[in-house]
């Protein structure tokens, strides 16, 4: 069972973060674990929420269960209806286009192919297809899966050029593993791309498919939700997309510094040290005339550099530096170049 003592709640009175929403819907690499490894307080965070959560992932590989089974072990009680993978979106996404029976290639890990069997769907994988040259197929899904082989992107290609609906789900292009980058599913999909010609149907974050599948399974309209992730060009993205608010965690990949310069439509609603933040009130940065203030740090920008009045905790001082980045740069009078070397000077610790 996780320590709960690292999780300082909102005081009396005053709403959470999480309080002002009905669920949530969270990522899972870089925001609850990375690796095989929690991520630092995020296990204590998660079990002292008070709304349901759906885990929220666009890796394809793994079926919900297996998932929900690496929670369980790092302390979290969830099971794999609480887990919603891209492969799950893509199944449903097919299961709407497609009738009941239909036969669709499965290119990609088990996760791919359970996804599929749960629609009823008749599930042909890249080698079955190899050796049934007579087949035709209404669908095609493909997840990432580590034994994809040349040849099941052969069928894949040969499936869509005869027509088949082609759904990917997702087009990470990299998956980062414990040697180095690795191709992603949108690497292989490009292979399936160049081959066809044809574009796929994407149902992974930064597309709203798998968002509208959590907000489907907790019953809750995409506006009550707050969507949580590491990623300003997917989880953020997709939030976005789908119309939920979100919360950018500083534990993944994105920093204070890359989100200094993303364009509007990449700028999260909160943005968070850690999961802890969730259940803590939070404050936001507000405009004073040509200042911004968030807490205790009150700042603005002349002269292309930061005029600082007072300097409050460090997410104080990113809170407030990146609503003086993000105004400067809709306003013209900084490039994206110019507020991340700003965004370098806030004494945040990435
Ligand atoms: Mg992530």
């Amino acid at each position: 069972m996780a320590a709960l003592d690292d999780v300082a709640k909102a005081p009396e009175g005053v709403p959470s973060l999480v309080q002002r929403y009905r669920a949530v819907v969270c990522d899972l690499d870089g925001v609850v674990y990375r690796g095989p490894e929690a991520v630092d307080h995020a296990v204590s965070a998660l079990s002292a929420l008070t709304v349901p959560v759906v885990y929220a992932t666009n890796n394809a590989s793994r079926p919900p269960q297996e998932v929900a089974a690496h929670l369980t072990d790092l302390g979290l009680h969830v099971s794999g209806r609480d887990v919603a993978t891209s492969s799950e979106a893509g199944a449903a996404e097919l299961a709407r286009r497609l009738p009941p029976g239909s036969t669709v290639l499965a290119i990609g890990g088990e996760g791919v192919r359970e996804a599929l069997r749960q629609h009823s769907f008749r599930v042909v994988t890249g080698t079955q297809a190899q050796e049934s040259r007579d087949e035709t197929y209404a669908g095609v899904l493909q997840g990432y899966g580590p034994a994809v082989t040349a040849s099941d992107l052969a069928q894949a290609a040969y499936a869509v050029s005869a027509g088949a609906l082609w759904v990917a789900t997702n087009i990470d292009e990299t998956l980062p593993t414990h040697l180095g980058t690795a191709p992603g599913n949108g690497t292989l999909v490009a292979a399936v791309q160049r081959a066809t010609g044809c574009e796929p149907i994407v149902v992974g974050k930064p597309h709203a498919p798998l968002y509208r599948l959590c907000a489907d399974r907790l019953g809750q309209p995409a506006s009550q939700l707050l969507a949580v992730g590491d990623r300003l060009d997917t989880d953020i993205a997709g939030a976005v997309e789908a119309g939920m608010d979100s919360a950018l965690v500083l534990t993944g990949v994105d920093s204070v510094t890359s989100l200094a310069g993303a364009p509007a439509p990449l700028r999260p609603t909160y943005v968070v040290p850690d999961l802890r933040a969730l259940v803590e009130d939070y404050v936001p940065a507000e405009t004073d005339y040509s200042w911004w203030v968030c807490g205790a740090d009150r700042r603005r920008i002349t002269d292309g550099g930061w005029d600082v009045a007072r300097a409050g905790s460090p997410i104080e001082q990113a809170r407030a530096g990146l609503a003086c980045l993000h105004e400067s740069l809709d306003h013209g009078e900084l490039d994206i170049r110019g507020a991340e070397r700003l965004a370098t000077e806030i004494d945040y610790w990435q």
